[in-house]
């Protein structure tokens, strides 16, 4: 199966969904991190942590009509520091997690990023043009509930982050294993007209709506009996139709290949390649000297470019790549 996002309507209700089922994108992403000598693989609870958040980043940047960059990062308290996942507009994407110390084999989400109820959950919003001084929306929650509890489900969390953010009731299901991560949302769509004008009636009534609309309630039900077993194995046609086969829906072309979610990081061998020469031919030597090949691993993918004596010594006697004048110039 290909990685894919199918987007639906249910007919006459003002309810929406979205259902991505991410495989050959997943997979990359954690090859390229179990290719990394230093880190190596991320352990199971990390793994799937990370897949849920990368649907469900996915989920949501297909969400919203927005030209520019989705990010979604957890700052954890706990031995999971950071956990990024960055969705572009047309659902390129890459994730990454840093790790400090060993995981036990079922760590919870809040044994990994809220150990002392101090991690976060932030959703970046950043416009690919902006006038000058604009800033990225941010949004933040926490990972506790209303009384100070704990969450452990990543899923509740951001459904507090969009009643919070968006105001609209949403139903997230969410699950991952090392094959794929996946994720269905249902949304109740605003009420005419509403998010248009902040604090009119509009909006207001909008408000008024969260947690009534029978429609959306009935739907949320339904989906919420969705198991993680049954999203990661079944097919987006036999998912649907196993929840709403009650329902008549509507849905569009599903989008996969070049228009659907797939992974892709910005870095290359050859951006490597100008950033050592950009050090100098001296610094770069004398790594060499020590450590006998230079290694330098994408921060964000994970994978470690490595160039041999022979291929750092290529990089300095290539005119092409002669950075600053004076590096090597005599
Ligand atoms: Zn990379």
């Amino acid at each position: 199966m290909v990685s894919q996002l199918h987007k639906f309507i249910f007919d006459g209700l003002p309810v929406r969904g979205v259902l991505v089922q991410l495989t050959d994108t997943w997979t990359e992403i954690l090859r390229r991190r179990a290719s990394n000598t230093q880190h190596g693989a991320y352990p199971a609870p990390l793994r799937d942590m990370l897949g849920q958040m990368t649907a469900a980043a996915t989920l949501m940047q297909s969400n919203i009509k927005f030209d520019g960059s989705l990010t979604m990062q957890i700052m954890g308290d706990g031995p999971v520091k950071l956990a990024v996942v960055e969705v572009q507009p047309d659902l390129a994407l890459r994730a990454t997690a840093t790790l400090i110390g060993v995981l036990p084999e079922a760590a919870s989400l809040s044994h990994m990023v809220n150990a002392r109820n101090q991690g976060r959950c932030a959703i970046t919003l950043d416009p690919k043009t902006k006038f000058p001084g604009q800033q990225p929306y941010q949004g933040v929650v926490p990972l506790f509930d209303d009384d100070g509890v704990p969450i452990e489900r990543l899923s509740e969390v951001l459904e507090h982050y969009m009643l919070q953010s968006e105001q609209l009731d949403t139903t997230l299901m969410l699950a991952a294993n090392g094959t794929m991560a996946a994720g269905l949302l249902i949304q109740r769509l605003p009420v005419q007209g509403a998010g248009n004008l902040e604090g009119s009636m509009v909006s207001r009534e909008n408000e008024d709506a969260i947690g009534r609309n029978e429609d959306y309630q009935r739907i949320a039900i339904l989906a919420k009996t969705l198991q993680a077993e049954e999203l990661l194995r079944l097919d987006a046609d036999t998912i649907l139709r196993r929840l709403f086969w009650e329902e008549s829906l509507t849905r569009f072309e599903p989008l996969h290949g070049a228009n659907g979610p797939r992974f892709a990081c910005s870095c290359s061998r050859e951006r490597v390649a100008r950033m050592i020469v950009s050090l100098g031919a001296d610094e770069a030597h004398s790594v060499i000297e020590e450590r006998g090949e230079l290694e330098v691993a994408c921060e964000f993918c994970g994978v470690q470019y490595r160039f041999d004596p022979v291929d750092t010594a290529q990089l300095f006697v290539d005119p092409t790549r002669q950075a600053a004048p004076g590096s090597s110039a005599h």
